[in-house]
């Protein structure tokens, strides 16, 4: 038998039906071939560790791409970004504030989204395919992390004032403290799915957390960013931000493809109470980032303002609902920031900052010079 059997918390409970590595005979061992009829996303019973053969070939073919994507943050040459900070007329002091408020919330955030991935999310699917573009994503998220650090200690930023802006900044804190309990029910080794009330409370955070997180809560950072980049300024942290934006664009699309996935299998969780529950928490998260736009921008800047930001985030939260079959919540909302569509396509606009060009869809043929 497997040693670690007993010792696994829950979610692979289905390790008791599936695979005793030695079976007795080979009519049991024979039994223990996994029909891709039998699989699910979540609360299935085949052997978790047989990826093939795959039934959720779209989040193989995601493991693929995000593999094809892959960078790291020490490629990418900072020392236009180091001149520039350094030097007293380099940026504003609205410009600053944007670089140190954004570092602050991202060099955290992203730790949090390893915990929920590596603590929380990943027991509870039983689908390896699934697993295996978690496992992925879960690196990625370490790198956006190393990114971050890179940058502050690049610009040499007070790292204890940056690592803990989350407890010291209120517009960021606030919005760790909305994702927070979504995330404790999934880590909690007492959670278990099986039950309608415990699924949904799984739905539910795997809602917020691609959605509202990846999906909701990342994009005025990243947005203004960019407009620095797209303004000749911090081009190195704009362009680890736009390695960075494509990683977690395709996250919250993997997020929402699991989501709408286990929504398929499982239909009757889906009920109008629960759908009244997720519009709630999508204008409190909307609420939030537009409140952390405030206080990122006191005035405008960069030719952004926290007014387009409530256009774009209402326009953004639109779009994630849409996307998981709930109805448009803002009606009318328009896109103040098409470009941002592009940055999203990096293929198409990797020398937009002029920087180093590097082509990373080599799938595996990179050179580490
Ligand atoms: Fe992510």
């Amino acid at each position: 038998m497997l040693q670690f059997e007993d010792s696994v918390p829950s979610g692979a409970g289905l390790l008791k039906q599936a695979p005793a590595v030695q079976a007795r005979d080979d009519g049991e061992a024979e039994a223990r071939r996994v029909n891709i009829a039998d699989k699910r996303v979540i609360n299935g019973q085949t052997d978790v560790n047989q990826l093939v053969a795959f039934k959720y070939k779209w989040a193989w073919d995601k493991y693929l791409s995000a593999c094809a994507n892959h960078w790291m943050p020490q490629e990418i040459q900072m020392s236009r970004d180091i001149a520039l900070w350094k030097d007293p007329n380099g940026l504003t002091e609205d410009e600053r504030r944007i670089v140190k408020r954004n570092l602050g919330f991202f060099v955290t955030a992203d730790s949090l989204a390893a915990n929920n991935i590596v603590l929380g999310t990943y027991r509870h699917i039983t689908a390896p395919e699934c697993r295996q573009y978690l496992l992925r994503q879960a690196f990625e998220e370490a790198i956006h992390t190393h990114a971050y650090q890179y940058i502050v200690e690049s610009l040499g930023l007070n790292e204890g004032e940056i690592f803990n802006a989350y407890h010291e900044v209120s517009s960021i804190r606030d919005k760790d403290e909305f994702l927070i309990p979504f995330i404790d029910v999934l880590t909690d080794p007492s959670f278990k799915t099986g039950t309608p009330e415990n699924d949904q409370k799984l739905l539910k955070s795997l809602i917020v957390f691609a959605c509202l997180m990846e999906g909701l809560f990342f994009y005025v950072g990243f947005t203004q960013l960019l407009a620095l980049g797209r303004q000749n300024k911090m081009t190195g942290a704009a362009e680890q931000y736009q390695y960075i934006l494509r990683d977690e664009s395709m996250h919250c699309n993997f997020g929402i493809d699991l989501i709408n996935t286990i929504k398929m299998e499982n239909p009757h969780l889906w009920t109008a109470e629960f759908r009244e529950e997720l519009k709630v928490l999508f204008r409190k998260g909307v609420d939030l980032e537009y409140r952390y736009a405030e206080d990122t921008m006191p005035r405008g800047v960069l030719g952004l303002n926290a007014g387009m930001f409530k256009e774009y985030l209402r326009f953004i939260a639109n779009r994630r609902a849409q996307q998981i079959g709930l109805d448009v919540l803002f009606e009318g909302a328009t896109n103040p920031f098409p470009w941002m569509a592009e940055m999203i396509d990096l293929k198409k606009e990797r020398n937009f900052f002029e920087t180093r060009v590097i082509e990373y869809q080599t799938g595996g043929a990179l050179s580490w010079e």
